[in-house]
C-alpha cells in the first residue's frame, strides 16, 4: 500500500487498521473454509468452459476427497501427459489433508501441472474415486503413470486404471525404503525395465522431484487455510504457465549459435526442438562428432551394424547402433531415444559417417517440439463465457478497443500534451462506466471479505473438515458480532456518538 499511495502519510490507514482487518478476514475464512473452496471450485465449474470438479463427502457432510483440473490443463495433458507422476509426499493442511498433484514433464522439459486433489486419507478406495473422476475428466488414463511406493495407491492403479503401466519414482525410493525392501519391488523400479517405454526424463528423479516439491511447498503451508490455499495454488499455477509461455517465446524469438557448421543436422534440430530441447540435442550431436568414434561395421542380412565407442562413457564396452538406411530405421543399445525420445550421440555418429542430409523424422517426437503446444485463444474475457450469445462480437470489440489504445499510447509518448489530453479523456470515462451499471450501496466489510474470498453466493454451510483449529493471526477463536449485535450490547448514546464520530 505504502509502495501503491507513494508514502505511509497517503495510505489513510494505520498499521493496526490492517492487522485488525486481516484478523477479521481470518476469522471470516475460519468459519467458512471448506465450503467456500468447494464453491469457489463449483463457480469455476459452472461458468469455465470445459472445468472439472468433483468431491465426496461421508454422510455427515465431511469432505473426504477433491478433485479439480481446468481447460488449459486438460490440454496440457493431451500434449504431455505421455507420462504422469502423482503422489502424496507433500505436507498435510491443518486439517489433516493431502494434497495430490498430478505432473508431467512439458516441451521445455519442465514439470507442467495437469491436475490436482485434496485428500482426507490414504485408502485404496479414496485413491481409485481419484483415479476414476481423473478419468471422466481428461477422457482417459495416462498411458506409464509414476508414484511413490504407497501400497494403497498401486492397488487402485491395478483396479482402476488397468490400462497403465504402473512405475515407482526412484526419488521417493531411495529416500522411504530400506534396501532389503527396494529389492523386493525391484521388478516396478529397474532401469532396465523402464527403459521399454518412452520416460520423457520424468524418472531422471532427484533434481525433478526437489524442483517439484519446491514449486508445491511455496503454497502448502501446513496452517494454512484452504481457500488462501486455493488462491496460492492459483497464481503458482498463473506462474507456471507464464514461464512456459516465455520459454515458448524465447524459443520462438532468438537465434542459437551453431557449431557445426558442416552438419546439416544440428541447423535443422535447431528449428525442430524447443531452445531448452535444442541445447540437449546439440550436446550429443557434438559427442558424436568428437567423443565417438566407429570402431567397426558390419552389414548384415537387412540392415548395418555399428560398434561406436564412446570416449564420455566409462564402460569400455562398444555400443551398437542397427540402422536399415532404406527406412531410416535406427536403434542403439544404450537406449538414450526409449529413455528420453531424444537420439544419442552414437546414432549422430553414424548419421555422420553415413552423410544423412535429413533429421530422421522418425525419431522427432511432438513431446519435444516446439509446435508442440498450439497458439492458444486470445484470452477469455473476465466475467463472460463462451457460451454467451454475444460472446464473439464482445471479443472482437475488446480487441479493437485493446488494439487502438496501444497504438494511441505509442503514437503520442513522445508528445507529452496530447498524451495528457488522451489521459483526461479516457479517465473521464470512468463517470459514464460508472453510471452505465447500477449503482450498488456501499459494501458492508463482510460482503468485501466475501469478495476477497470469492463467497459471493450467501448459503448454508454444507461441507465440512473433520478438525478446526485456530492459527496464526485468527486472533481469539470467538464469533464474530454483527453490527446489530454490537449495537445492542452497547448503550445507544454511545453507538449514536460513534456512528456520528464514524460520519465525521
Ligand atoms: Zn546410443
Amino acid at each position: 500500500m505504502r509502495t501503491l499511495y507513494g508514502g505511509f502519510d497517503k495510505v489513510g490507514a494505520t498499521k493496526t487498521d490492517f492487522k485488525n482487518f486481516k484478523r477479521d478476514l481470518n476469522r471470516y475464512i475460519s468459519e467458512l473454509d471448506v465450503d467456500m473452496m468447494i464453491k469457489w471450485l463449483l463457480r469455476k465449474k459452472n461458468y469455465m468452459p470445459n472445468f472439472s470438479m468433483e468431491y465426496i463427502t461421508t454422510e455427515d457432510g465431511i469432505l473426504r476427497a477433491l478433485f479439480w483440473a481446468d481447460e488449459d490443463a486438460k490440454r496440457k495433458l493431451s500434449m504431455f501427459g505421455d507420462v504422469v507422476s502423482f503422489d502424496a509426499t507433500y505436507q498435510r493442511n491443518k486439517y489433516k489433508m493431502m494434497f495430490v498433484p498430478f505432473t508431467g514433464v512439458d516441451n521445455h522439459n519442465r514439470n507442467v501441472t495437469l491436475g490436482a486433489a485434496i485428500i482426507g486419507n490414504e485408502t485404496a478406495e479414496t485413491y481409485s474415486w481419484l483415479l476414476k473422476v481423473f478419468r471422466e475428466a481428461f477422457g482417459r488414463a495416462p498411458p506409464v503413470i509414476v508414484t511413490d511406493q504407497d501400497l494403497a495407491m498401486k492397488k487402485a492403479i491395478e483396479d482402476t486404471w488397468t490400462e497403465s503401466r504402473h512405475k515407482l519414482c526412484m526419488w521417493h525410493i531411495m529416500d522411504k525404503l530400506t534396501v532389503k525392501s527396494i529389492y523386493q519391488i525391484r521388478d516396478t523400479w529397474i532401469s532396465a525395465y523402464y527403459r521399454e517405454k518412452y520416460m520423457f526424463g520424468l524418472m531422471r528423479t532427484s533434481s525433478r522431484s526437489e524442483s517439484e516439491n519446491h514449486f508445491f511447498r511455496q503454497f502448502c503451508n501446513p496452517e494454512c487455510a484452504l481457500v488462501k490455499f486455493l488462491g496460492h495454488f492459483d497464481s503458482s499455477i498463473e506462474a507456471q504457465r507464464h514461464e512456459h509461455k516465455k520459454n515458448d517465446h524465447d524459443t520462438r524469438n532468438t537465434n542459437v549459435d551453431i557449431w557445426a557448421v558442416d552438419f546439416v543436422l544440428e541447423d535443422q534440430a535447431a528449428s525442430i526442438y524447443t531452445r531448452t530441447i535444442f541445447f540437449d540435442v546439440q550436446l550429443e550431436i557434438q559427442n558424436g562428432l568428437h567423443r565417438c568414434a566407429i570402431g567397426k561395421w558390419e552389414k548384415m542380412s537387412d540392415y548395418l551394424k555399428f560398434f561406436v565407442k564412446d570416449w564420455d562413457q566409462p564402460c569400455t564396452t562398444f555400443f551398437e547402433v542397427m540402422m536399415r538406411e532404406d527406412e531410416m530405421t535406427v536403434y542403439c543399445t544404450c537406449k538414450r531415444f526409449t529413455q528420453f525420445g531424444l537420439l544419442c550421440s552414437h546414432v549422430f555418429c553414424v548419421l555422420r559417417m553415413l552423410d544423412v542430409r535429413e533429421f530422421p523424422q522418425l525419431y522427432i517426437l511432438r513431446h519435444w517440439t516446439r509446435e508442440a503446444v498450439p497458439n492458444s485463444a486470445c484470452g477469455a474475457i473476465l466475467g463472460m463465457n463462451e457460451r454467451d450469445n454475444r460472446y464473439n462480437e464482445v471479443n472482437h470489440i475488446v480487441r479493437e478497443i485493446t488494439y487502438s489504445t496501444e497504438s494511441v499510447i505509442n503514437k503520442l509518448v513522445t508528445n507529452f500534451d496530447a498524451l495528457c489530453s488522451f489521459r483526461d479523456h479516457v479517465v473521464n470515462f470512468f463517470q459514464t462506466a460508472d453510471e452505465a451499471v447500477v449503482n450498488a450501496p456501499r459494501k458492508s466489510r463482510r460482503e468485501r471479505f466475501a469478495e476477497i474470498t470469492g463467497n459471493t453466493q450467501p448459503s448454508i454451510v454444507t461441507v465440512r473438515v473433520l478438525v478446526g483449529t485456530g492459527y496464526k493471526g485468527m486472533g481469539k477463536p470467538k464469533r464474530m458480532k454483527s453490527k446489530r449485535e454490537i449495537a445492542i450490547s452497547q448503550n445507544t448514546f454511545y453507538s449514536g456518538l460513534h456512528s456520528h464520530l464514524i460520519k465525521l
